[in-house]
């Protein structure tokens, strides 16, 4: 069986000083990439920041005898993630795989939820993890070749009580997934996401301790090195993994209804079942091949 290799490879980790990155910035760096170790060292809210945490990781992978530099750029903002990709170009040349994985959490339910509360998880997830592939799409773009892994979760995917700015951003990281894997294809630029379970910090009020053991950041990473590998087949997809399972979520348009002279509100209640008929189901991969399954119902 041979090893799975990211010689020649260099990565970027964002958020990689703590949990699930550093875990990834780890593997990677073993697996023999070159690894730009990217942490604004704050809290799980946000606040605060240290070189410390970043510095700290980059020290392990260096002792392990990998190469990587440390980078406490906040993905947040453009000159961040700009700093991000620059570390990499700057230290080794080039840069082939982003993972984006920073993130926070400002947990409170919608009654409660202030704005800045929402932008500020919507601006580190989200638009972080657009400013740091924009930062270095056009290097992958032109050298032909590319890996982005998103950080989706569960909670974005399904809905979750407290986090409202939460979910949104990491549905809103499928579709940036889906529409950053359209427009990589032709570049050899392949665009997939994770929704992980994992105890780390952000997660240590939630799980019981004894789950520590068994939801390990280690039962994840394997997933993010394989997407991250030039092996991989898949683009504009989404898994959800976690202590060791791994399994392909979809967003699928069901049979539906259609009628082709007028449609009335009673027509909508009179149908109201096949309208929300799961099967059979389509899985489009784009919005031209959802949109055609509409214009077929009409011919
Ligand atoms: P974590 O708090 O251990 O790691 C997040 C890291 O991101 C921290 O080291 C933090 O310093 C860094 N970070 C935060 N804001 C940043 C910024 N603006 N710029 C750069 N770095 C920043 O938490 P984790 O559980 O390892 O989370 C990693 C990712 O996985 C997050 O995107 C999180 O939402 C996602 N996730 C985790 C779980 C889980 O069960 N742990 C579930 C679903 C999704």
């Amino acid at each position: 069986m041979t090893e799975l290799r990211f010689d020649e490879r260099v990565a970027v980790v964002t958020g990689a000083g703590h949990g699930l990155g550093r875990q990834h910035a780890l593997e990677l760096a073993a697996r023999g990439a070159k690894v730009v170790v990217n942490d604004l060292g704050g809290d799980v809210h946000g606040g605060g920041a240290s070189s410390g945490p970043a510095q700290e990781v980059v020290d392990e992978i260096t002792k392990n005898g990998g190469q990587a530099v440390a980078d406490a750029g906040n993905v947040a903002t453009e000159e961040g993630a700009q700093g991000i990709v620059q570390s990499a170009l700057d230290a080794f040349g080039k840069v082939d795989i982003v993972v984006n994985n920073a993130g926070i959490l400002r947990d409170r339910s919608v009654k409660n939820m202030s704005a800045a509360e929402f932008d500020a998880v919507i601006a580190v997830h989200l638009r972080g993890s657009f400013l740091v592939a924009r930062a270095a799409w056009s290097h992958l773009r032109d050298q032909g070749y590319g890996r982005v892994v998103n950080t989706s979760s569960p909670s974005g995917l399904f809905g979750n009580f407290g986090q409202a700015n939460y979910s949104a951003a990491k549905m809103g990281l499928v579709g940036l997934t889906k529409t950053l894997a359209l427009e990589g294809a032709k570049y050899g630029v392949k665009v997939n996401a994770i929704a992980p379970v994992a105890y780390t910090r952000m997660t240590e009020d939630l799980f019981p301790p004894e789950f520590a053991g068994k939801l390990g950041v280690e039962l994840v990473t394997p997933l993010v090195a394989w997407l991250a590998h030039e092996s991989v087949d898949v683009t504009g997809e989404t898994y959800s993994v976690g202590g060791g399972r791994i399994a392909r979520v979809f967003v699928a348009e069901g049979p539906g209804f259609a009628k082709k002279d007028g449609l009335t509100i009673e027509d909508v209640r009179d149908n109201w079942q096949q309208i929300n008929a799961e099967t059979p189901y389509i899985v489009p991969k784009n919005i031209g091949e959802q949109t055609s399954a509409t214009f077929e119902a009409l011919k």
